[in-house]
């Protein structure tokens, strides 16, 4: 737990010396083509720095690098435990630079301080010490095969490993994928979200701190339609793994078999059920409730956007949530008191209010917020937002808005309840709320979501796998099946006399 107040963070923000080249062989270098981006605070407008704005020919070129760092084997044939040891001294650099590293995400992004410091950049570190330290106690398998034969089962590292990822979690977002791709032996090439890419170009420069070879971390801003794309087509890429919205991720489903095939796996978008019964504990599932939308804006892929409350407490129960949503007002996001900043940017602020309009538009009744605040301050801040009188069809039912915007549904029954949390192309997760335990578990085995909740919100840790159903992706980050993700399975058949 930091001590810093408010004043101590603004300061630290006045002095913060931030870089924004891009991380090539183990060096910061500016674009080839010496194009730049700028990147900008979200609380203020104010631009923070110009960004390095890669394009093809730098994505080649870390390919070229990450391709001869992986068949040099200076990493991929390490021992594990020596792998093991660079990765948790990696981790150690994170927790120590985690001030700069949280400060970083919130001018970046947005998110509050407290979140950044107490959730991100511990996240982080957590992750990538985990996996390295998981990396030692994986072992292979033999198959029961016949006398004279001998079946060893492999898992070999897939090569050069592209990550592209998106804005709302940039740093832990970019660990959970780096983390388990470096630990089973691959290069990887990341692309941030062209808009939050300052967290991880810090961090690389603390990976080669910690031991990790020229080549086999590389850090590529820029833009997702020319530089993405390029890295999705690449013939010298051998896995892509993508987190950001379902119709990009359908593209690089298409680029994959346009190009190589490269081993695509993709965490998306949601629209996840937050089923609460009668019987629940209220208060706790309304302070839940709040937070399952209002944590990060609404800004979160698993956020619990559509509560589909029993009819027979709904008007108590909703009471309970919008004194709880009181609590989610949004304010400067570098006071540690702050619980909810600004929007990512105008293009998402913009989203959001589209989106009120809409649910407006559509009938449904606004019980709580709706409208823009502190716009003095020159950010994107937007109101908690309630829609009561939802139906599942309409459009703030069914669409991923990304922004602090829940909407209510009524049911009556369990059936019509899972029926209402099916009822949707995504599956990401959910959570559903009672004291009776047959009615917890069988409605929670029967939500199609990749993760879900029994009587808590964004429950789990590194230790259990995370990734969707049906449009939500295909892809598991975090926990030892993540390591799947990253590697072939190998067959090699042994006969002997
Ligand atoms: P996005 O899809 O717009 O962008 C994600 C990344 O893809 C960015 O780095 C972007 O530059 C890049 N990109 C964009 N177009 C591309 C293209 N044609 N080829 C290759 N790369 C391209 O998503 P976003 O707006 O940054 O993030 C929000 C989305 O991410 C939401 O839908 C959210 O649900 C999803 N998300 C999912 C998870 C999860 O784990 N399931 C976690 C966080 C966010």
């Amino acid at each position: 737990m930091t001590e810093l107040t408010f004043a101590d963070w603004q300061a630290r923000a006045s002095e913060i010396e931030i870089e924004g080249r891009a991380f090539i062989n183990g060096q910061y270098t500016d674009a080839l083509s010496g194009e730049t981006r700028p990147t900008y605070n979200p609380a203020t407008g104010e631009k923070l720095v110009d960004v390095a704005s890669c394009g093809p020919e730098d994505a080649d070129l870390a390919v070229k690098y990450a391709r001869d760092a992986f068949e040099s084997g200076v990493w991929a044939d390490m021992a594990p435990s020596e792998r093991k040891m660079v990765l948790v001294r990696w981790a150690e650099l994170i927790e120590l630079y985690a001030e700069e590293l949280a400060l970083l995400e919130t001018l970046d992004v947005g998110k509050p301080i407290s979140d950044t410091f107490n959730i991100d950049a511990p996240s982080a570190a957590r992750t990538i010490r985990w996996s390295g330290e998981a990396i030692d106690k994986v072992y292979e398998q033999i198959a029961p095969t016949p006398a004279g034969t001998m079946g060893l089962i492999t898992r070999l590292p897939l090569g050069v490993v592209a990550a592209i990822v998106p804005w709302n979690f940039p740093l832990s977002t970019t660990a959970w994928k780096i983390a388990p791709s470096l630990a089973t032996g691959n290069s990887v090439i990341v692309k941030p979200a062209s808009n939050t890419p300052l967290t991880a170009i810090r961090i690389a420069e603390l990976a080669s701190e910690a031991g990790l070879p020229d080549g086999v971390l590389q850090i590529l801003p820029g833009p997702g339609g020319s530089l993405g794309q390029h890295l999705s087509t690449h013939m010298d890429i051998d896995g892509l793994t993508f987190t950001g919205s379902t119709p990009v991720g359908k593209m690089l489903m298409e680029y994959s078999g346009q190009s190589n095939l490269k081993r695509t796996f993709l965490e998306l978008g949601g629209k996840s059920p937050n089923i609460v019964f009668a019987d629940a504990d209220l208060d706790k599932a309304a302070n839940m409730a709040a937070m399952a939308v209002f944590f990060n804006g609404g800004q979160t892929c698993t956020a619990g956007t559509r509560l589909i409350v029993q009819d027979s407490v709904h008007d108590e129960f909703m009471a309970k949530v919008i004194e709880c949503a009181k609590g989610w007002a949004p304010g400067n996001p570098l006071d540690p008191e702050t619980v909810m900043g600004p929007m990512v940017d105008q293009g998402q602020y913009n989203t959001v209010a589209e989106y009120v309009e809409v649910g407006l538009g559509e009938g449904a009744e606004l019980a709580y917020g709706g409208k823009r605040v502190l716009s003095d301050e020159g950010g994107y801040y937007h109101e908690p937002t309630i829609f009561t009188g939802v139906n599942n069809q309409m459009r703030i039912a069914q669409e991923e808005i990304f922004g602090p915007v829940m909407s209510v549904i009524k049911f009556s029954d369990a059936q019509e309840a899972v029926e209402i949390a099916n009822d949707s192309i995504f599956g990401l997760a959910g959570a559903v709320w009672s004291r009776d335990i047959n009615t917890a578990i069988k409605v929670a085995e029967k939500v199609r979501v990749g993760t879900m909740g029994v009587n808590n919100y964004f429950g789990g840790d590194i230790t259990v796998p995370f990734g969707g159903f049906k449009q939500s992706g295909n892809g598991r980050d975090k926990s030892i099946h993540a390591f799947d993700d990253y590697t072939e399975l190998k067959t090699t058949w042994i006969e002997f006399e």
